[in-house]
C-alpha cells in the first residue's frame, strides 16, 4: 500500500519525509497500458515527479492542488503530476517518438534548452479572476549546466521558495515510485532543539549545517542508516489518508472546457465527426457529447447570470 512517513531527528533541526507509491503508482501506469504504456525512462521521470509532488504537497500547508509540470522540448512534450491536499494524486505524460532506456533528464525534456518546469499552487476555493500561484523552476544549475536529475531541479526550487536547505532522493520504476526529503529547519524555535543537551542556541549556523549535512549525506547513502539517529516517527499516512490515485475530471468540467472553446469550434467538430469526444489523459475516461448534448452546453451558458465565474 502507498505510504507517506514523516519524521524528525530528536535534538536536531532536521525533518524528513518518505513516500512510497505502490498501488497508486501502478494505477496510474495501468491506465496508460491501453495507449501502449510509457517508455522506461519516461516511467522513471513521471514516477519521480509523482513522488516529488507528493512530498512537496505534504510539506506545505496549502488548501489546493500542487501541480508539478514539465514542458519539454525533447521526446517528453509534457509531464504533469498533480497532488491534492488529501494526497489524492494523478499524473500523465505526452511522449513523441522513441526514448532510449536510461537517458538523463535533459535528453527527455531539455534537448534544445527550451524545457520548462513549473510548480503551481491552485487554491481550492479560487475567487473569480484569482490566478493560481506559479513558480518557474530552471532546468539549469548555477553554472548554466543542464541539470540531469529531477531531484536537483526540485532542490533548487525548495531553496528559492522556502529558503530551506533540502535534500531530495527520488527513484521510480514500473512498480514503485519513491522519494525521500530531508530538510534543515530554521534555527529559531528552540523547541526543535530541546533534548540536545548542549547549549545549541549559542552555536552559529555552521553547527546546524553540519547536522544537516551529515543527515543529508546519510540520506543519499542509505535510508536505513537513519535508524542510528534518534528518530521520532509519526503515524504513517496510508489508505484513505495516504497517497492514492484519484482523478478530478468530470463531465461538468469537460462541458465547461467545451463552452470555453465556443459554439463555432464545437459545431465544426460535430459537423466533422457527428459527436464531440474528449478523453482524459490522466485516467482514460471518455466523455461523449452528441449534437443534442452539445446544443445544451450553450443553452446552459445563456441561462447563467452575466459575470458568473467560469469553472476551469
Ligand atoms: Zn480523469
Amino acid at each position: 500500500m502507498s505510504e507517506l512517513h514523516k519524521f524528525v531527528f530528536e535534538g536536531l533541526p532536521v525533518r524528513g519525509m518518505l513516500v512510497r507509491l505502490t498501488d497508486a503508482w501502478q494505477d496510474i501506469l495501468q491506465r496508460r497500458q491501453q495507449a501502449g504504456g510509457y517508455p522506461a525512462a519516461v516511467t522513471e521521470l513521471l514516477g519521480e515527479m509523482a513522488a516529488a509532488a507528493t512530498l512537496m504537497q505534504a510539506n506545505i500547508k496549502f488548501n489546493g492542488a500542487l501541480i508539478l509540470q514539465v514542458q519539454g522540448d525533447g521526446p517528453v512534450r509534457l509531464a504533469v503530476a498533480e497532488v491534492q491536499p488529501d494526497l489524492a494524486l494523478r499524473a500523465t505524460a505526452t511522449v513523441q517518438g522513441d526514448v532510449a532506456d536510461g537517458v538523463p533528464l535533459s535528453h527527455l525534456v531539455n534537448v534544445n534548452n527550451q524545457g520548462r518546469c513549473a510548480i503551481t499552487l491552485d487554491p481550492k476555493d479560487r475567487l473569480p479572476g484569482q490566478q493560481p500561484y506559479q513558480g518557474v523552476v530552471p532546468l539549469f544549475g548555477d553554472r548554466r549546466e543542464k541539470l540531469e536529475k529531477l531531484s536537483e531541479v526540485i532542490e533548487h526550487y525548495m531553496l528559492q521558495s522556502e529558503q530551506l536547505d533540502t535534500r531530495l532522493v527520488l527513484a521510480a520504476n514500473d512498480r514503485v515510485a519513491a522519494g525521500l526529503l530531508i530538510q534543515r529547519l530554521p534555527l529559531q524555535g528552540e523547541a526543535n532543539l530541546s533534548g540536545s543537551g548542549a547549549v545549541r542556541r549559542d552555536e552559529d549556523q555552521i553547527g546546524a549545517n553540519e547536522d544537516y549535512n551529515r543527515i543529508a549525506i546519510l540520506a543519499t547513502i542509505l535510508r536505513r542508516l537513519f535508524w542510528e539517529e534518534d528518530v521520532r516517527h509519526f503515524e504513517p499516512l496510508s489508505g484513505e489518508q495516504g497517497p492514492r490515485f484519484a482523478c478530478t475530471c468530470s463531465r461538468e468540467r469537460v462541458a465547461s472546457m467545451l463552452r470555453g472553446l465556443g459554439t463555432d469550434e464545437v459545431e465544426s467538430v460535430l459537423a466533422e465527426q457527428g459527436q464531440v469526444e474528449v478523453g482524459c489523459d490522466f485516467c482514460g475516461a471518455q466523455y461523449r457529447f452528441d449534437p443534442v448534448d452539445a446544443a445544451q452546453l450553450f443553452l446552459q451558458k445563456a441561462d447563467q447570470p452575466p459575470g458568473s465565474p467560469g469553472v476551469h
